[in-house]
């Protein structure tokens, strides 16, 4: 439900309605707008005719139900765009996030170099696979603790902020204590028990699409982490299965501006999942600057002929400057900048 407060409404009121809202069993979660206060109550669907009975109590204007499943990253409570903040770079404000690296952390010199092409590039992430969720068992599964620190070193040296992915709750600690953003990849969208300890911590999370999830499916994956307690989420679309084979996935690019319908969530995209044809991650990376998009990812490898995992959808560094110094031609019509 959402407790809206009439606009003068005192401090000791919306206390007060926050504490009939415990009372009641419900999570209150309260909005602090320039105009006025309004409050989630989110818990139990069943008995929350009981908070119903809140609209006669001193400041409150109306009580009404939030009609979407996802409660919290919904723009019902929240109408306007939440801004993550990760260090000094905020997303989902106009500073475009760019996140560029290898698939895999694979050995110091090879991301060192990715990383200082990709800082002098434009991007203000450094992304890299320490735990890899594979398709196959027998493929490179990831240098795991040795890869997140060859990260946390790579950040040090350049200042670029660490994205990279947690595969399972046990490890979430773990990542959290080398990772600025942690990933959650596309074949765990709906391990709800990896969401649910994401939602313990307060850094920022990136939730990819999963492969055969629906927008709604997306968000209620959002929720989970949120009803915990982390708001700090980030949206990605990485492309779904259908039936085209030609490309590695189908990038749905009007799941961008369908999802800033529907939450205040910052979203991104990621045209080399997306694609997996190196030729397409430009022409991508545009179209999800004009769709909306807040961000993009990127895989970028110094040989990716040599790659241990993705070579054929990775750019060159050199090809990633290029396609950078266009971008930001995109970014300046949609009043955007690195
Ligand atoms: C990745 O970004 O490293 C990755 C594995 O992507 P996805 O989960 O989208 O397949
Ligand atoms: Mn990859």
């Amino acid at each position: 439900m959402i407790i809206v407060m009439k606009t003068e409404a005192t401090k000791d009121q919306i206390e007060h309605v926050i504490d009939r809202i415990k009372e009641l069993g419900y999570n209150p979660h309260p909005i602090y707008g320039e105009q006025r206060t309004v409050i989630g109550a989110i818990g139990d669907e069943r008995g929350k005719f009981r908070l119903e009975r809140l609209s006669s109590v001193p400041g409150v204007d109306v009580v009404m139900p939030i009609l979407k499943p996802y409660k919290l990253v919904g723009k019902e409570l929240r109408p306007t765009p939440s801004v993550v903040d990760v260090g000094e770079h905020k997303v989902g404000a106009d500073e475009f996030m760019l996140v560029a690296g290898p698939c895999s952390v694979e050995s110091w010199e090879q991301l060192i170099s990715t990383a200082r092409a990709v800082k002098k590039a434009g991007a203000q992430y450094l992304r890299g696979g320490a735990f890899k969720p594979r398709t196959s068992p027998y493929a490179f599964q990831g240098l795991e603790e040795e890869g997140l620190k060859l990260l946390k070193e790579a950040s040090e040296e350049t200042g670029l902020k660490v994205v990279t992915e947690v595969i399972t709750p046990t490890d979430v600690l773990l990542v959290a204590k080398y990772a600025d953003v942690l990933q959650v990849g596309a074949r765990n969208m709906t391990n709800f028990t990896l969401l649910k300890d994401l939602g313990k911590i307060e850094k920022p999370v990136m939730l990819k699409r999963g492969m055969a999830a629906t927008i709604q499916d997306l968000l209620m994956a959002a929720e989970y982490i949120a009803s915990e307690g982390n708001g700090n989420i980030i949206l990605c679309e990485r492309g779904i299965r259908t039936f085209e084979t030609a490309t590695r996935n189908t990038l749905d690019l009007s799941a961008v501006p369908l999802l800033k319908m529907r939450t205040h969530l910052p979203v991104i995209v990621d045209p080399t999942h997306g694609t997996g044809i190196r030729e397409l991650v430009g022409p991508m990376c545009k179209a999800a600057i004009a769709a909306g998009a807040d961000g993009v990812m990127v895989e970028v490898h110094p040989d990716p002929e040599q790659a241990l995992s993705d070579g054929a959808q990775s750019l060159l560094p050199q090809e990633f400057a290029v396609l950078v110094k266009e971008l930001r031609k995109y970014l300046k019509l949609e009043g955007k900048h690195l």
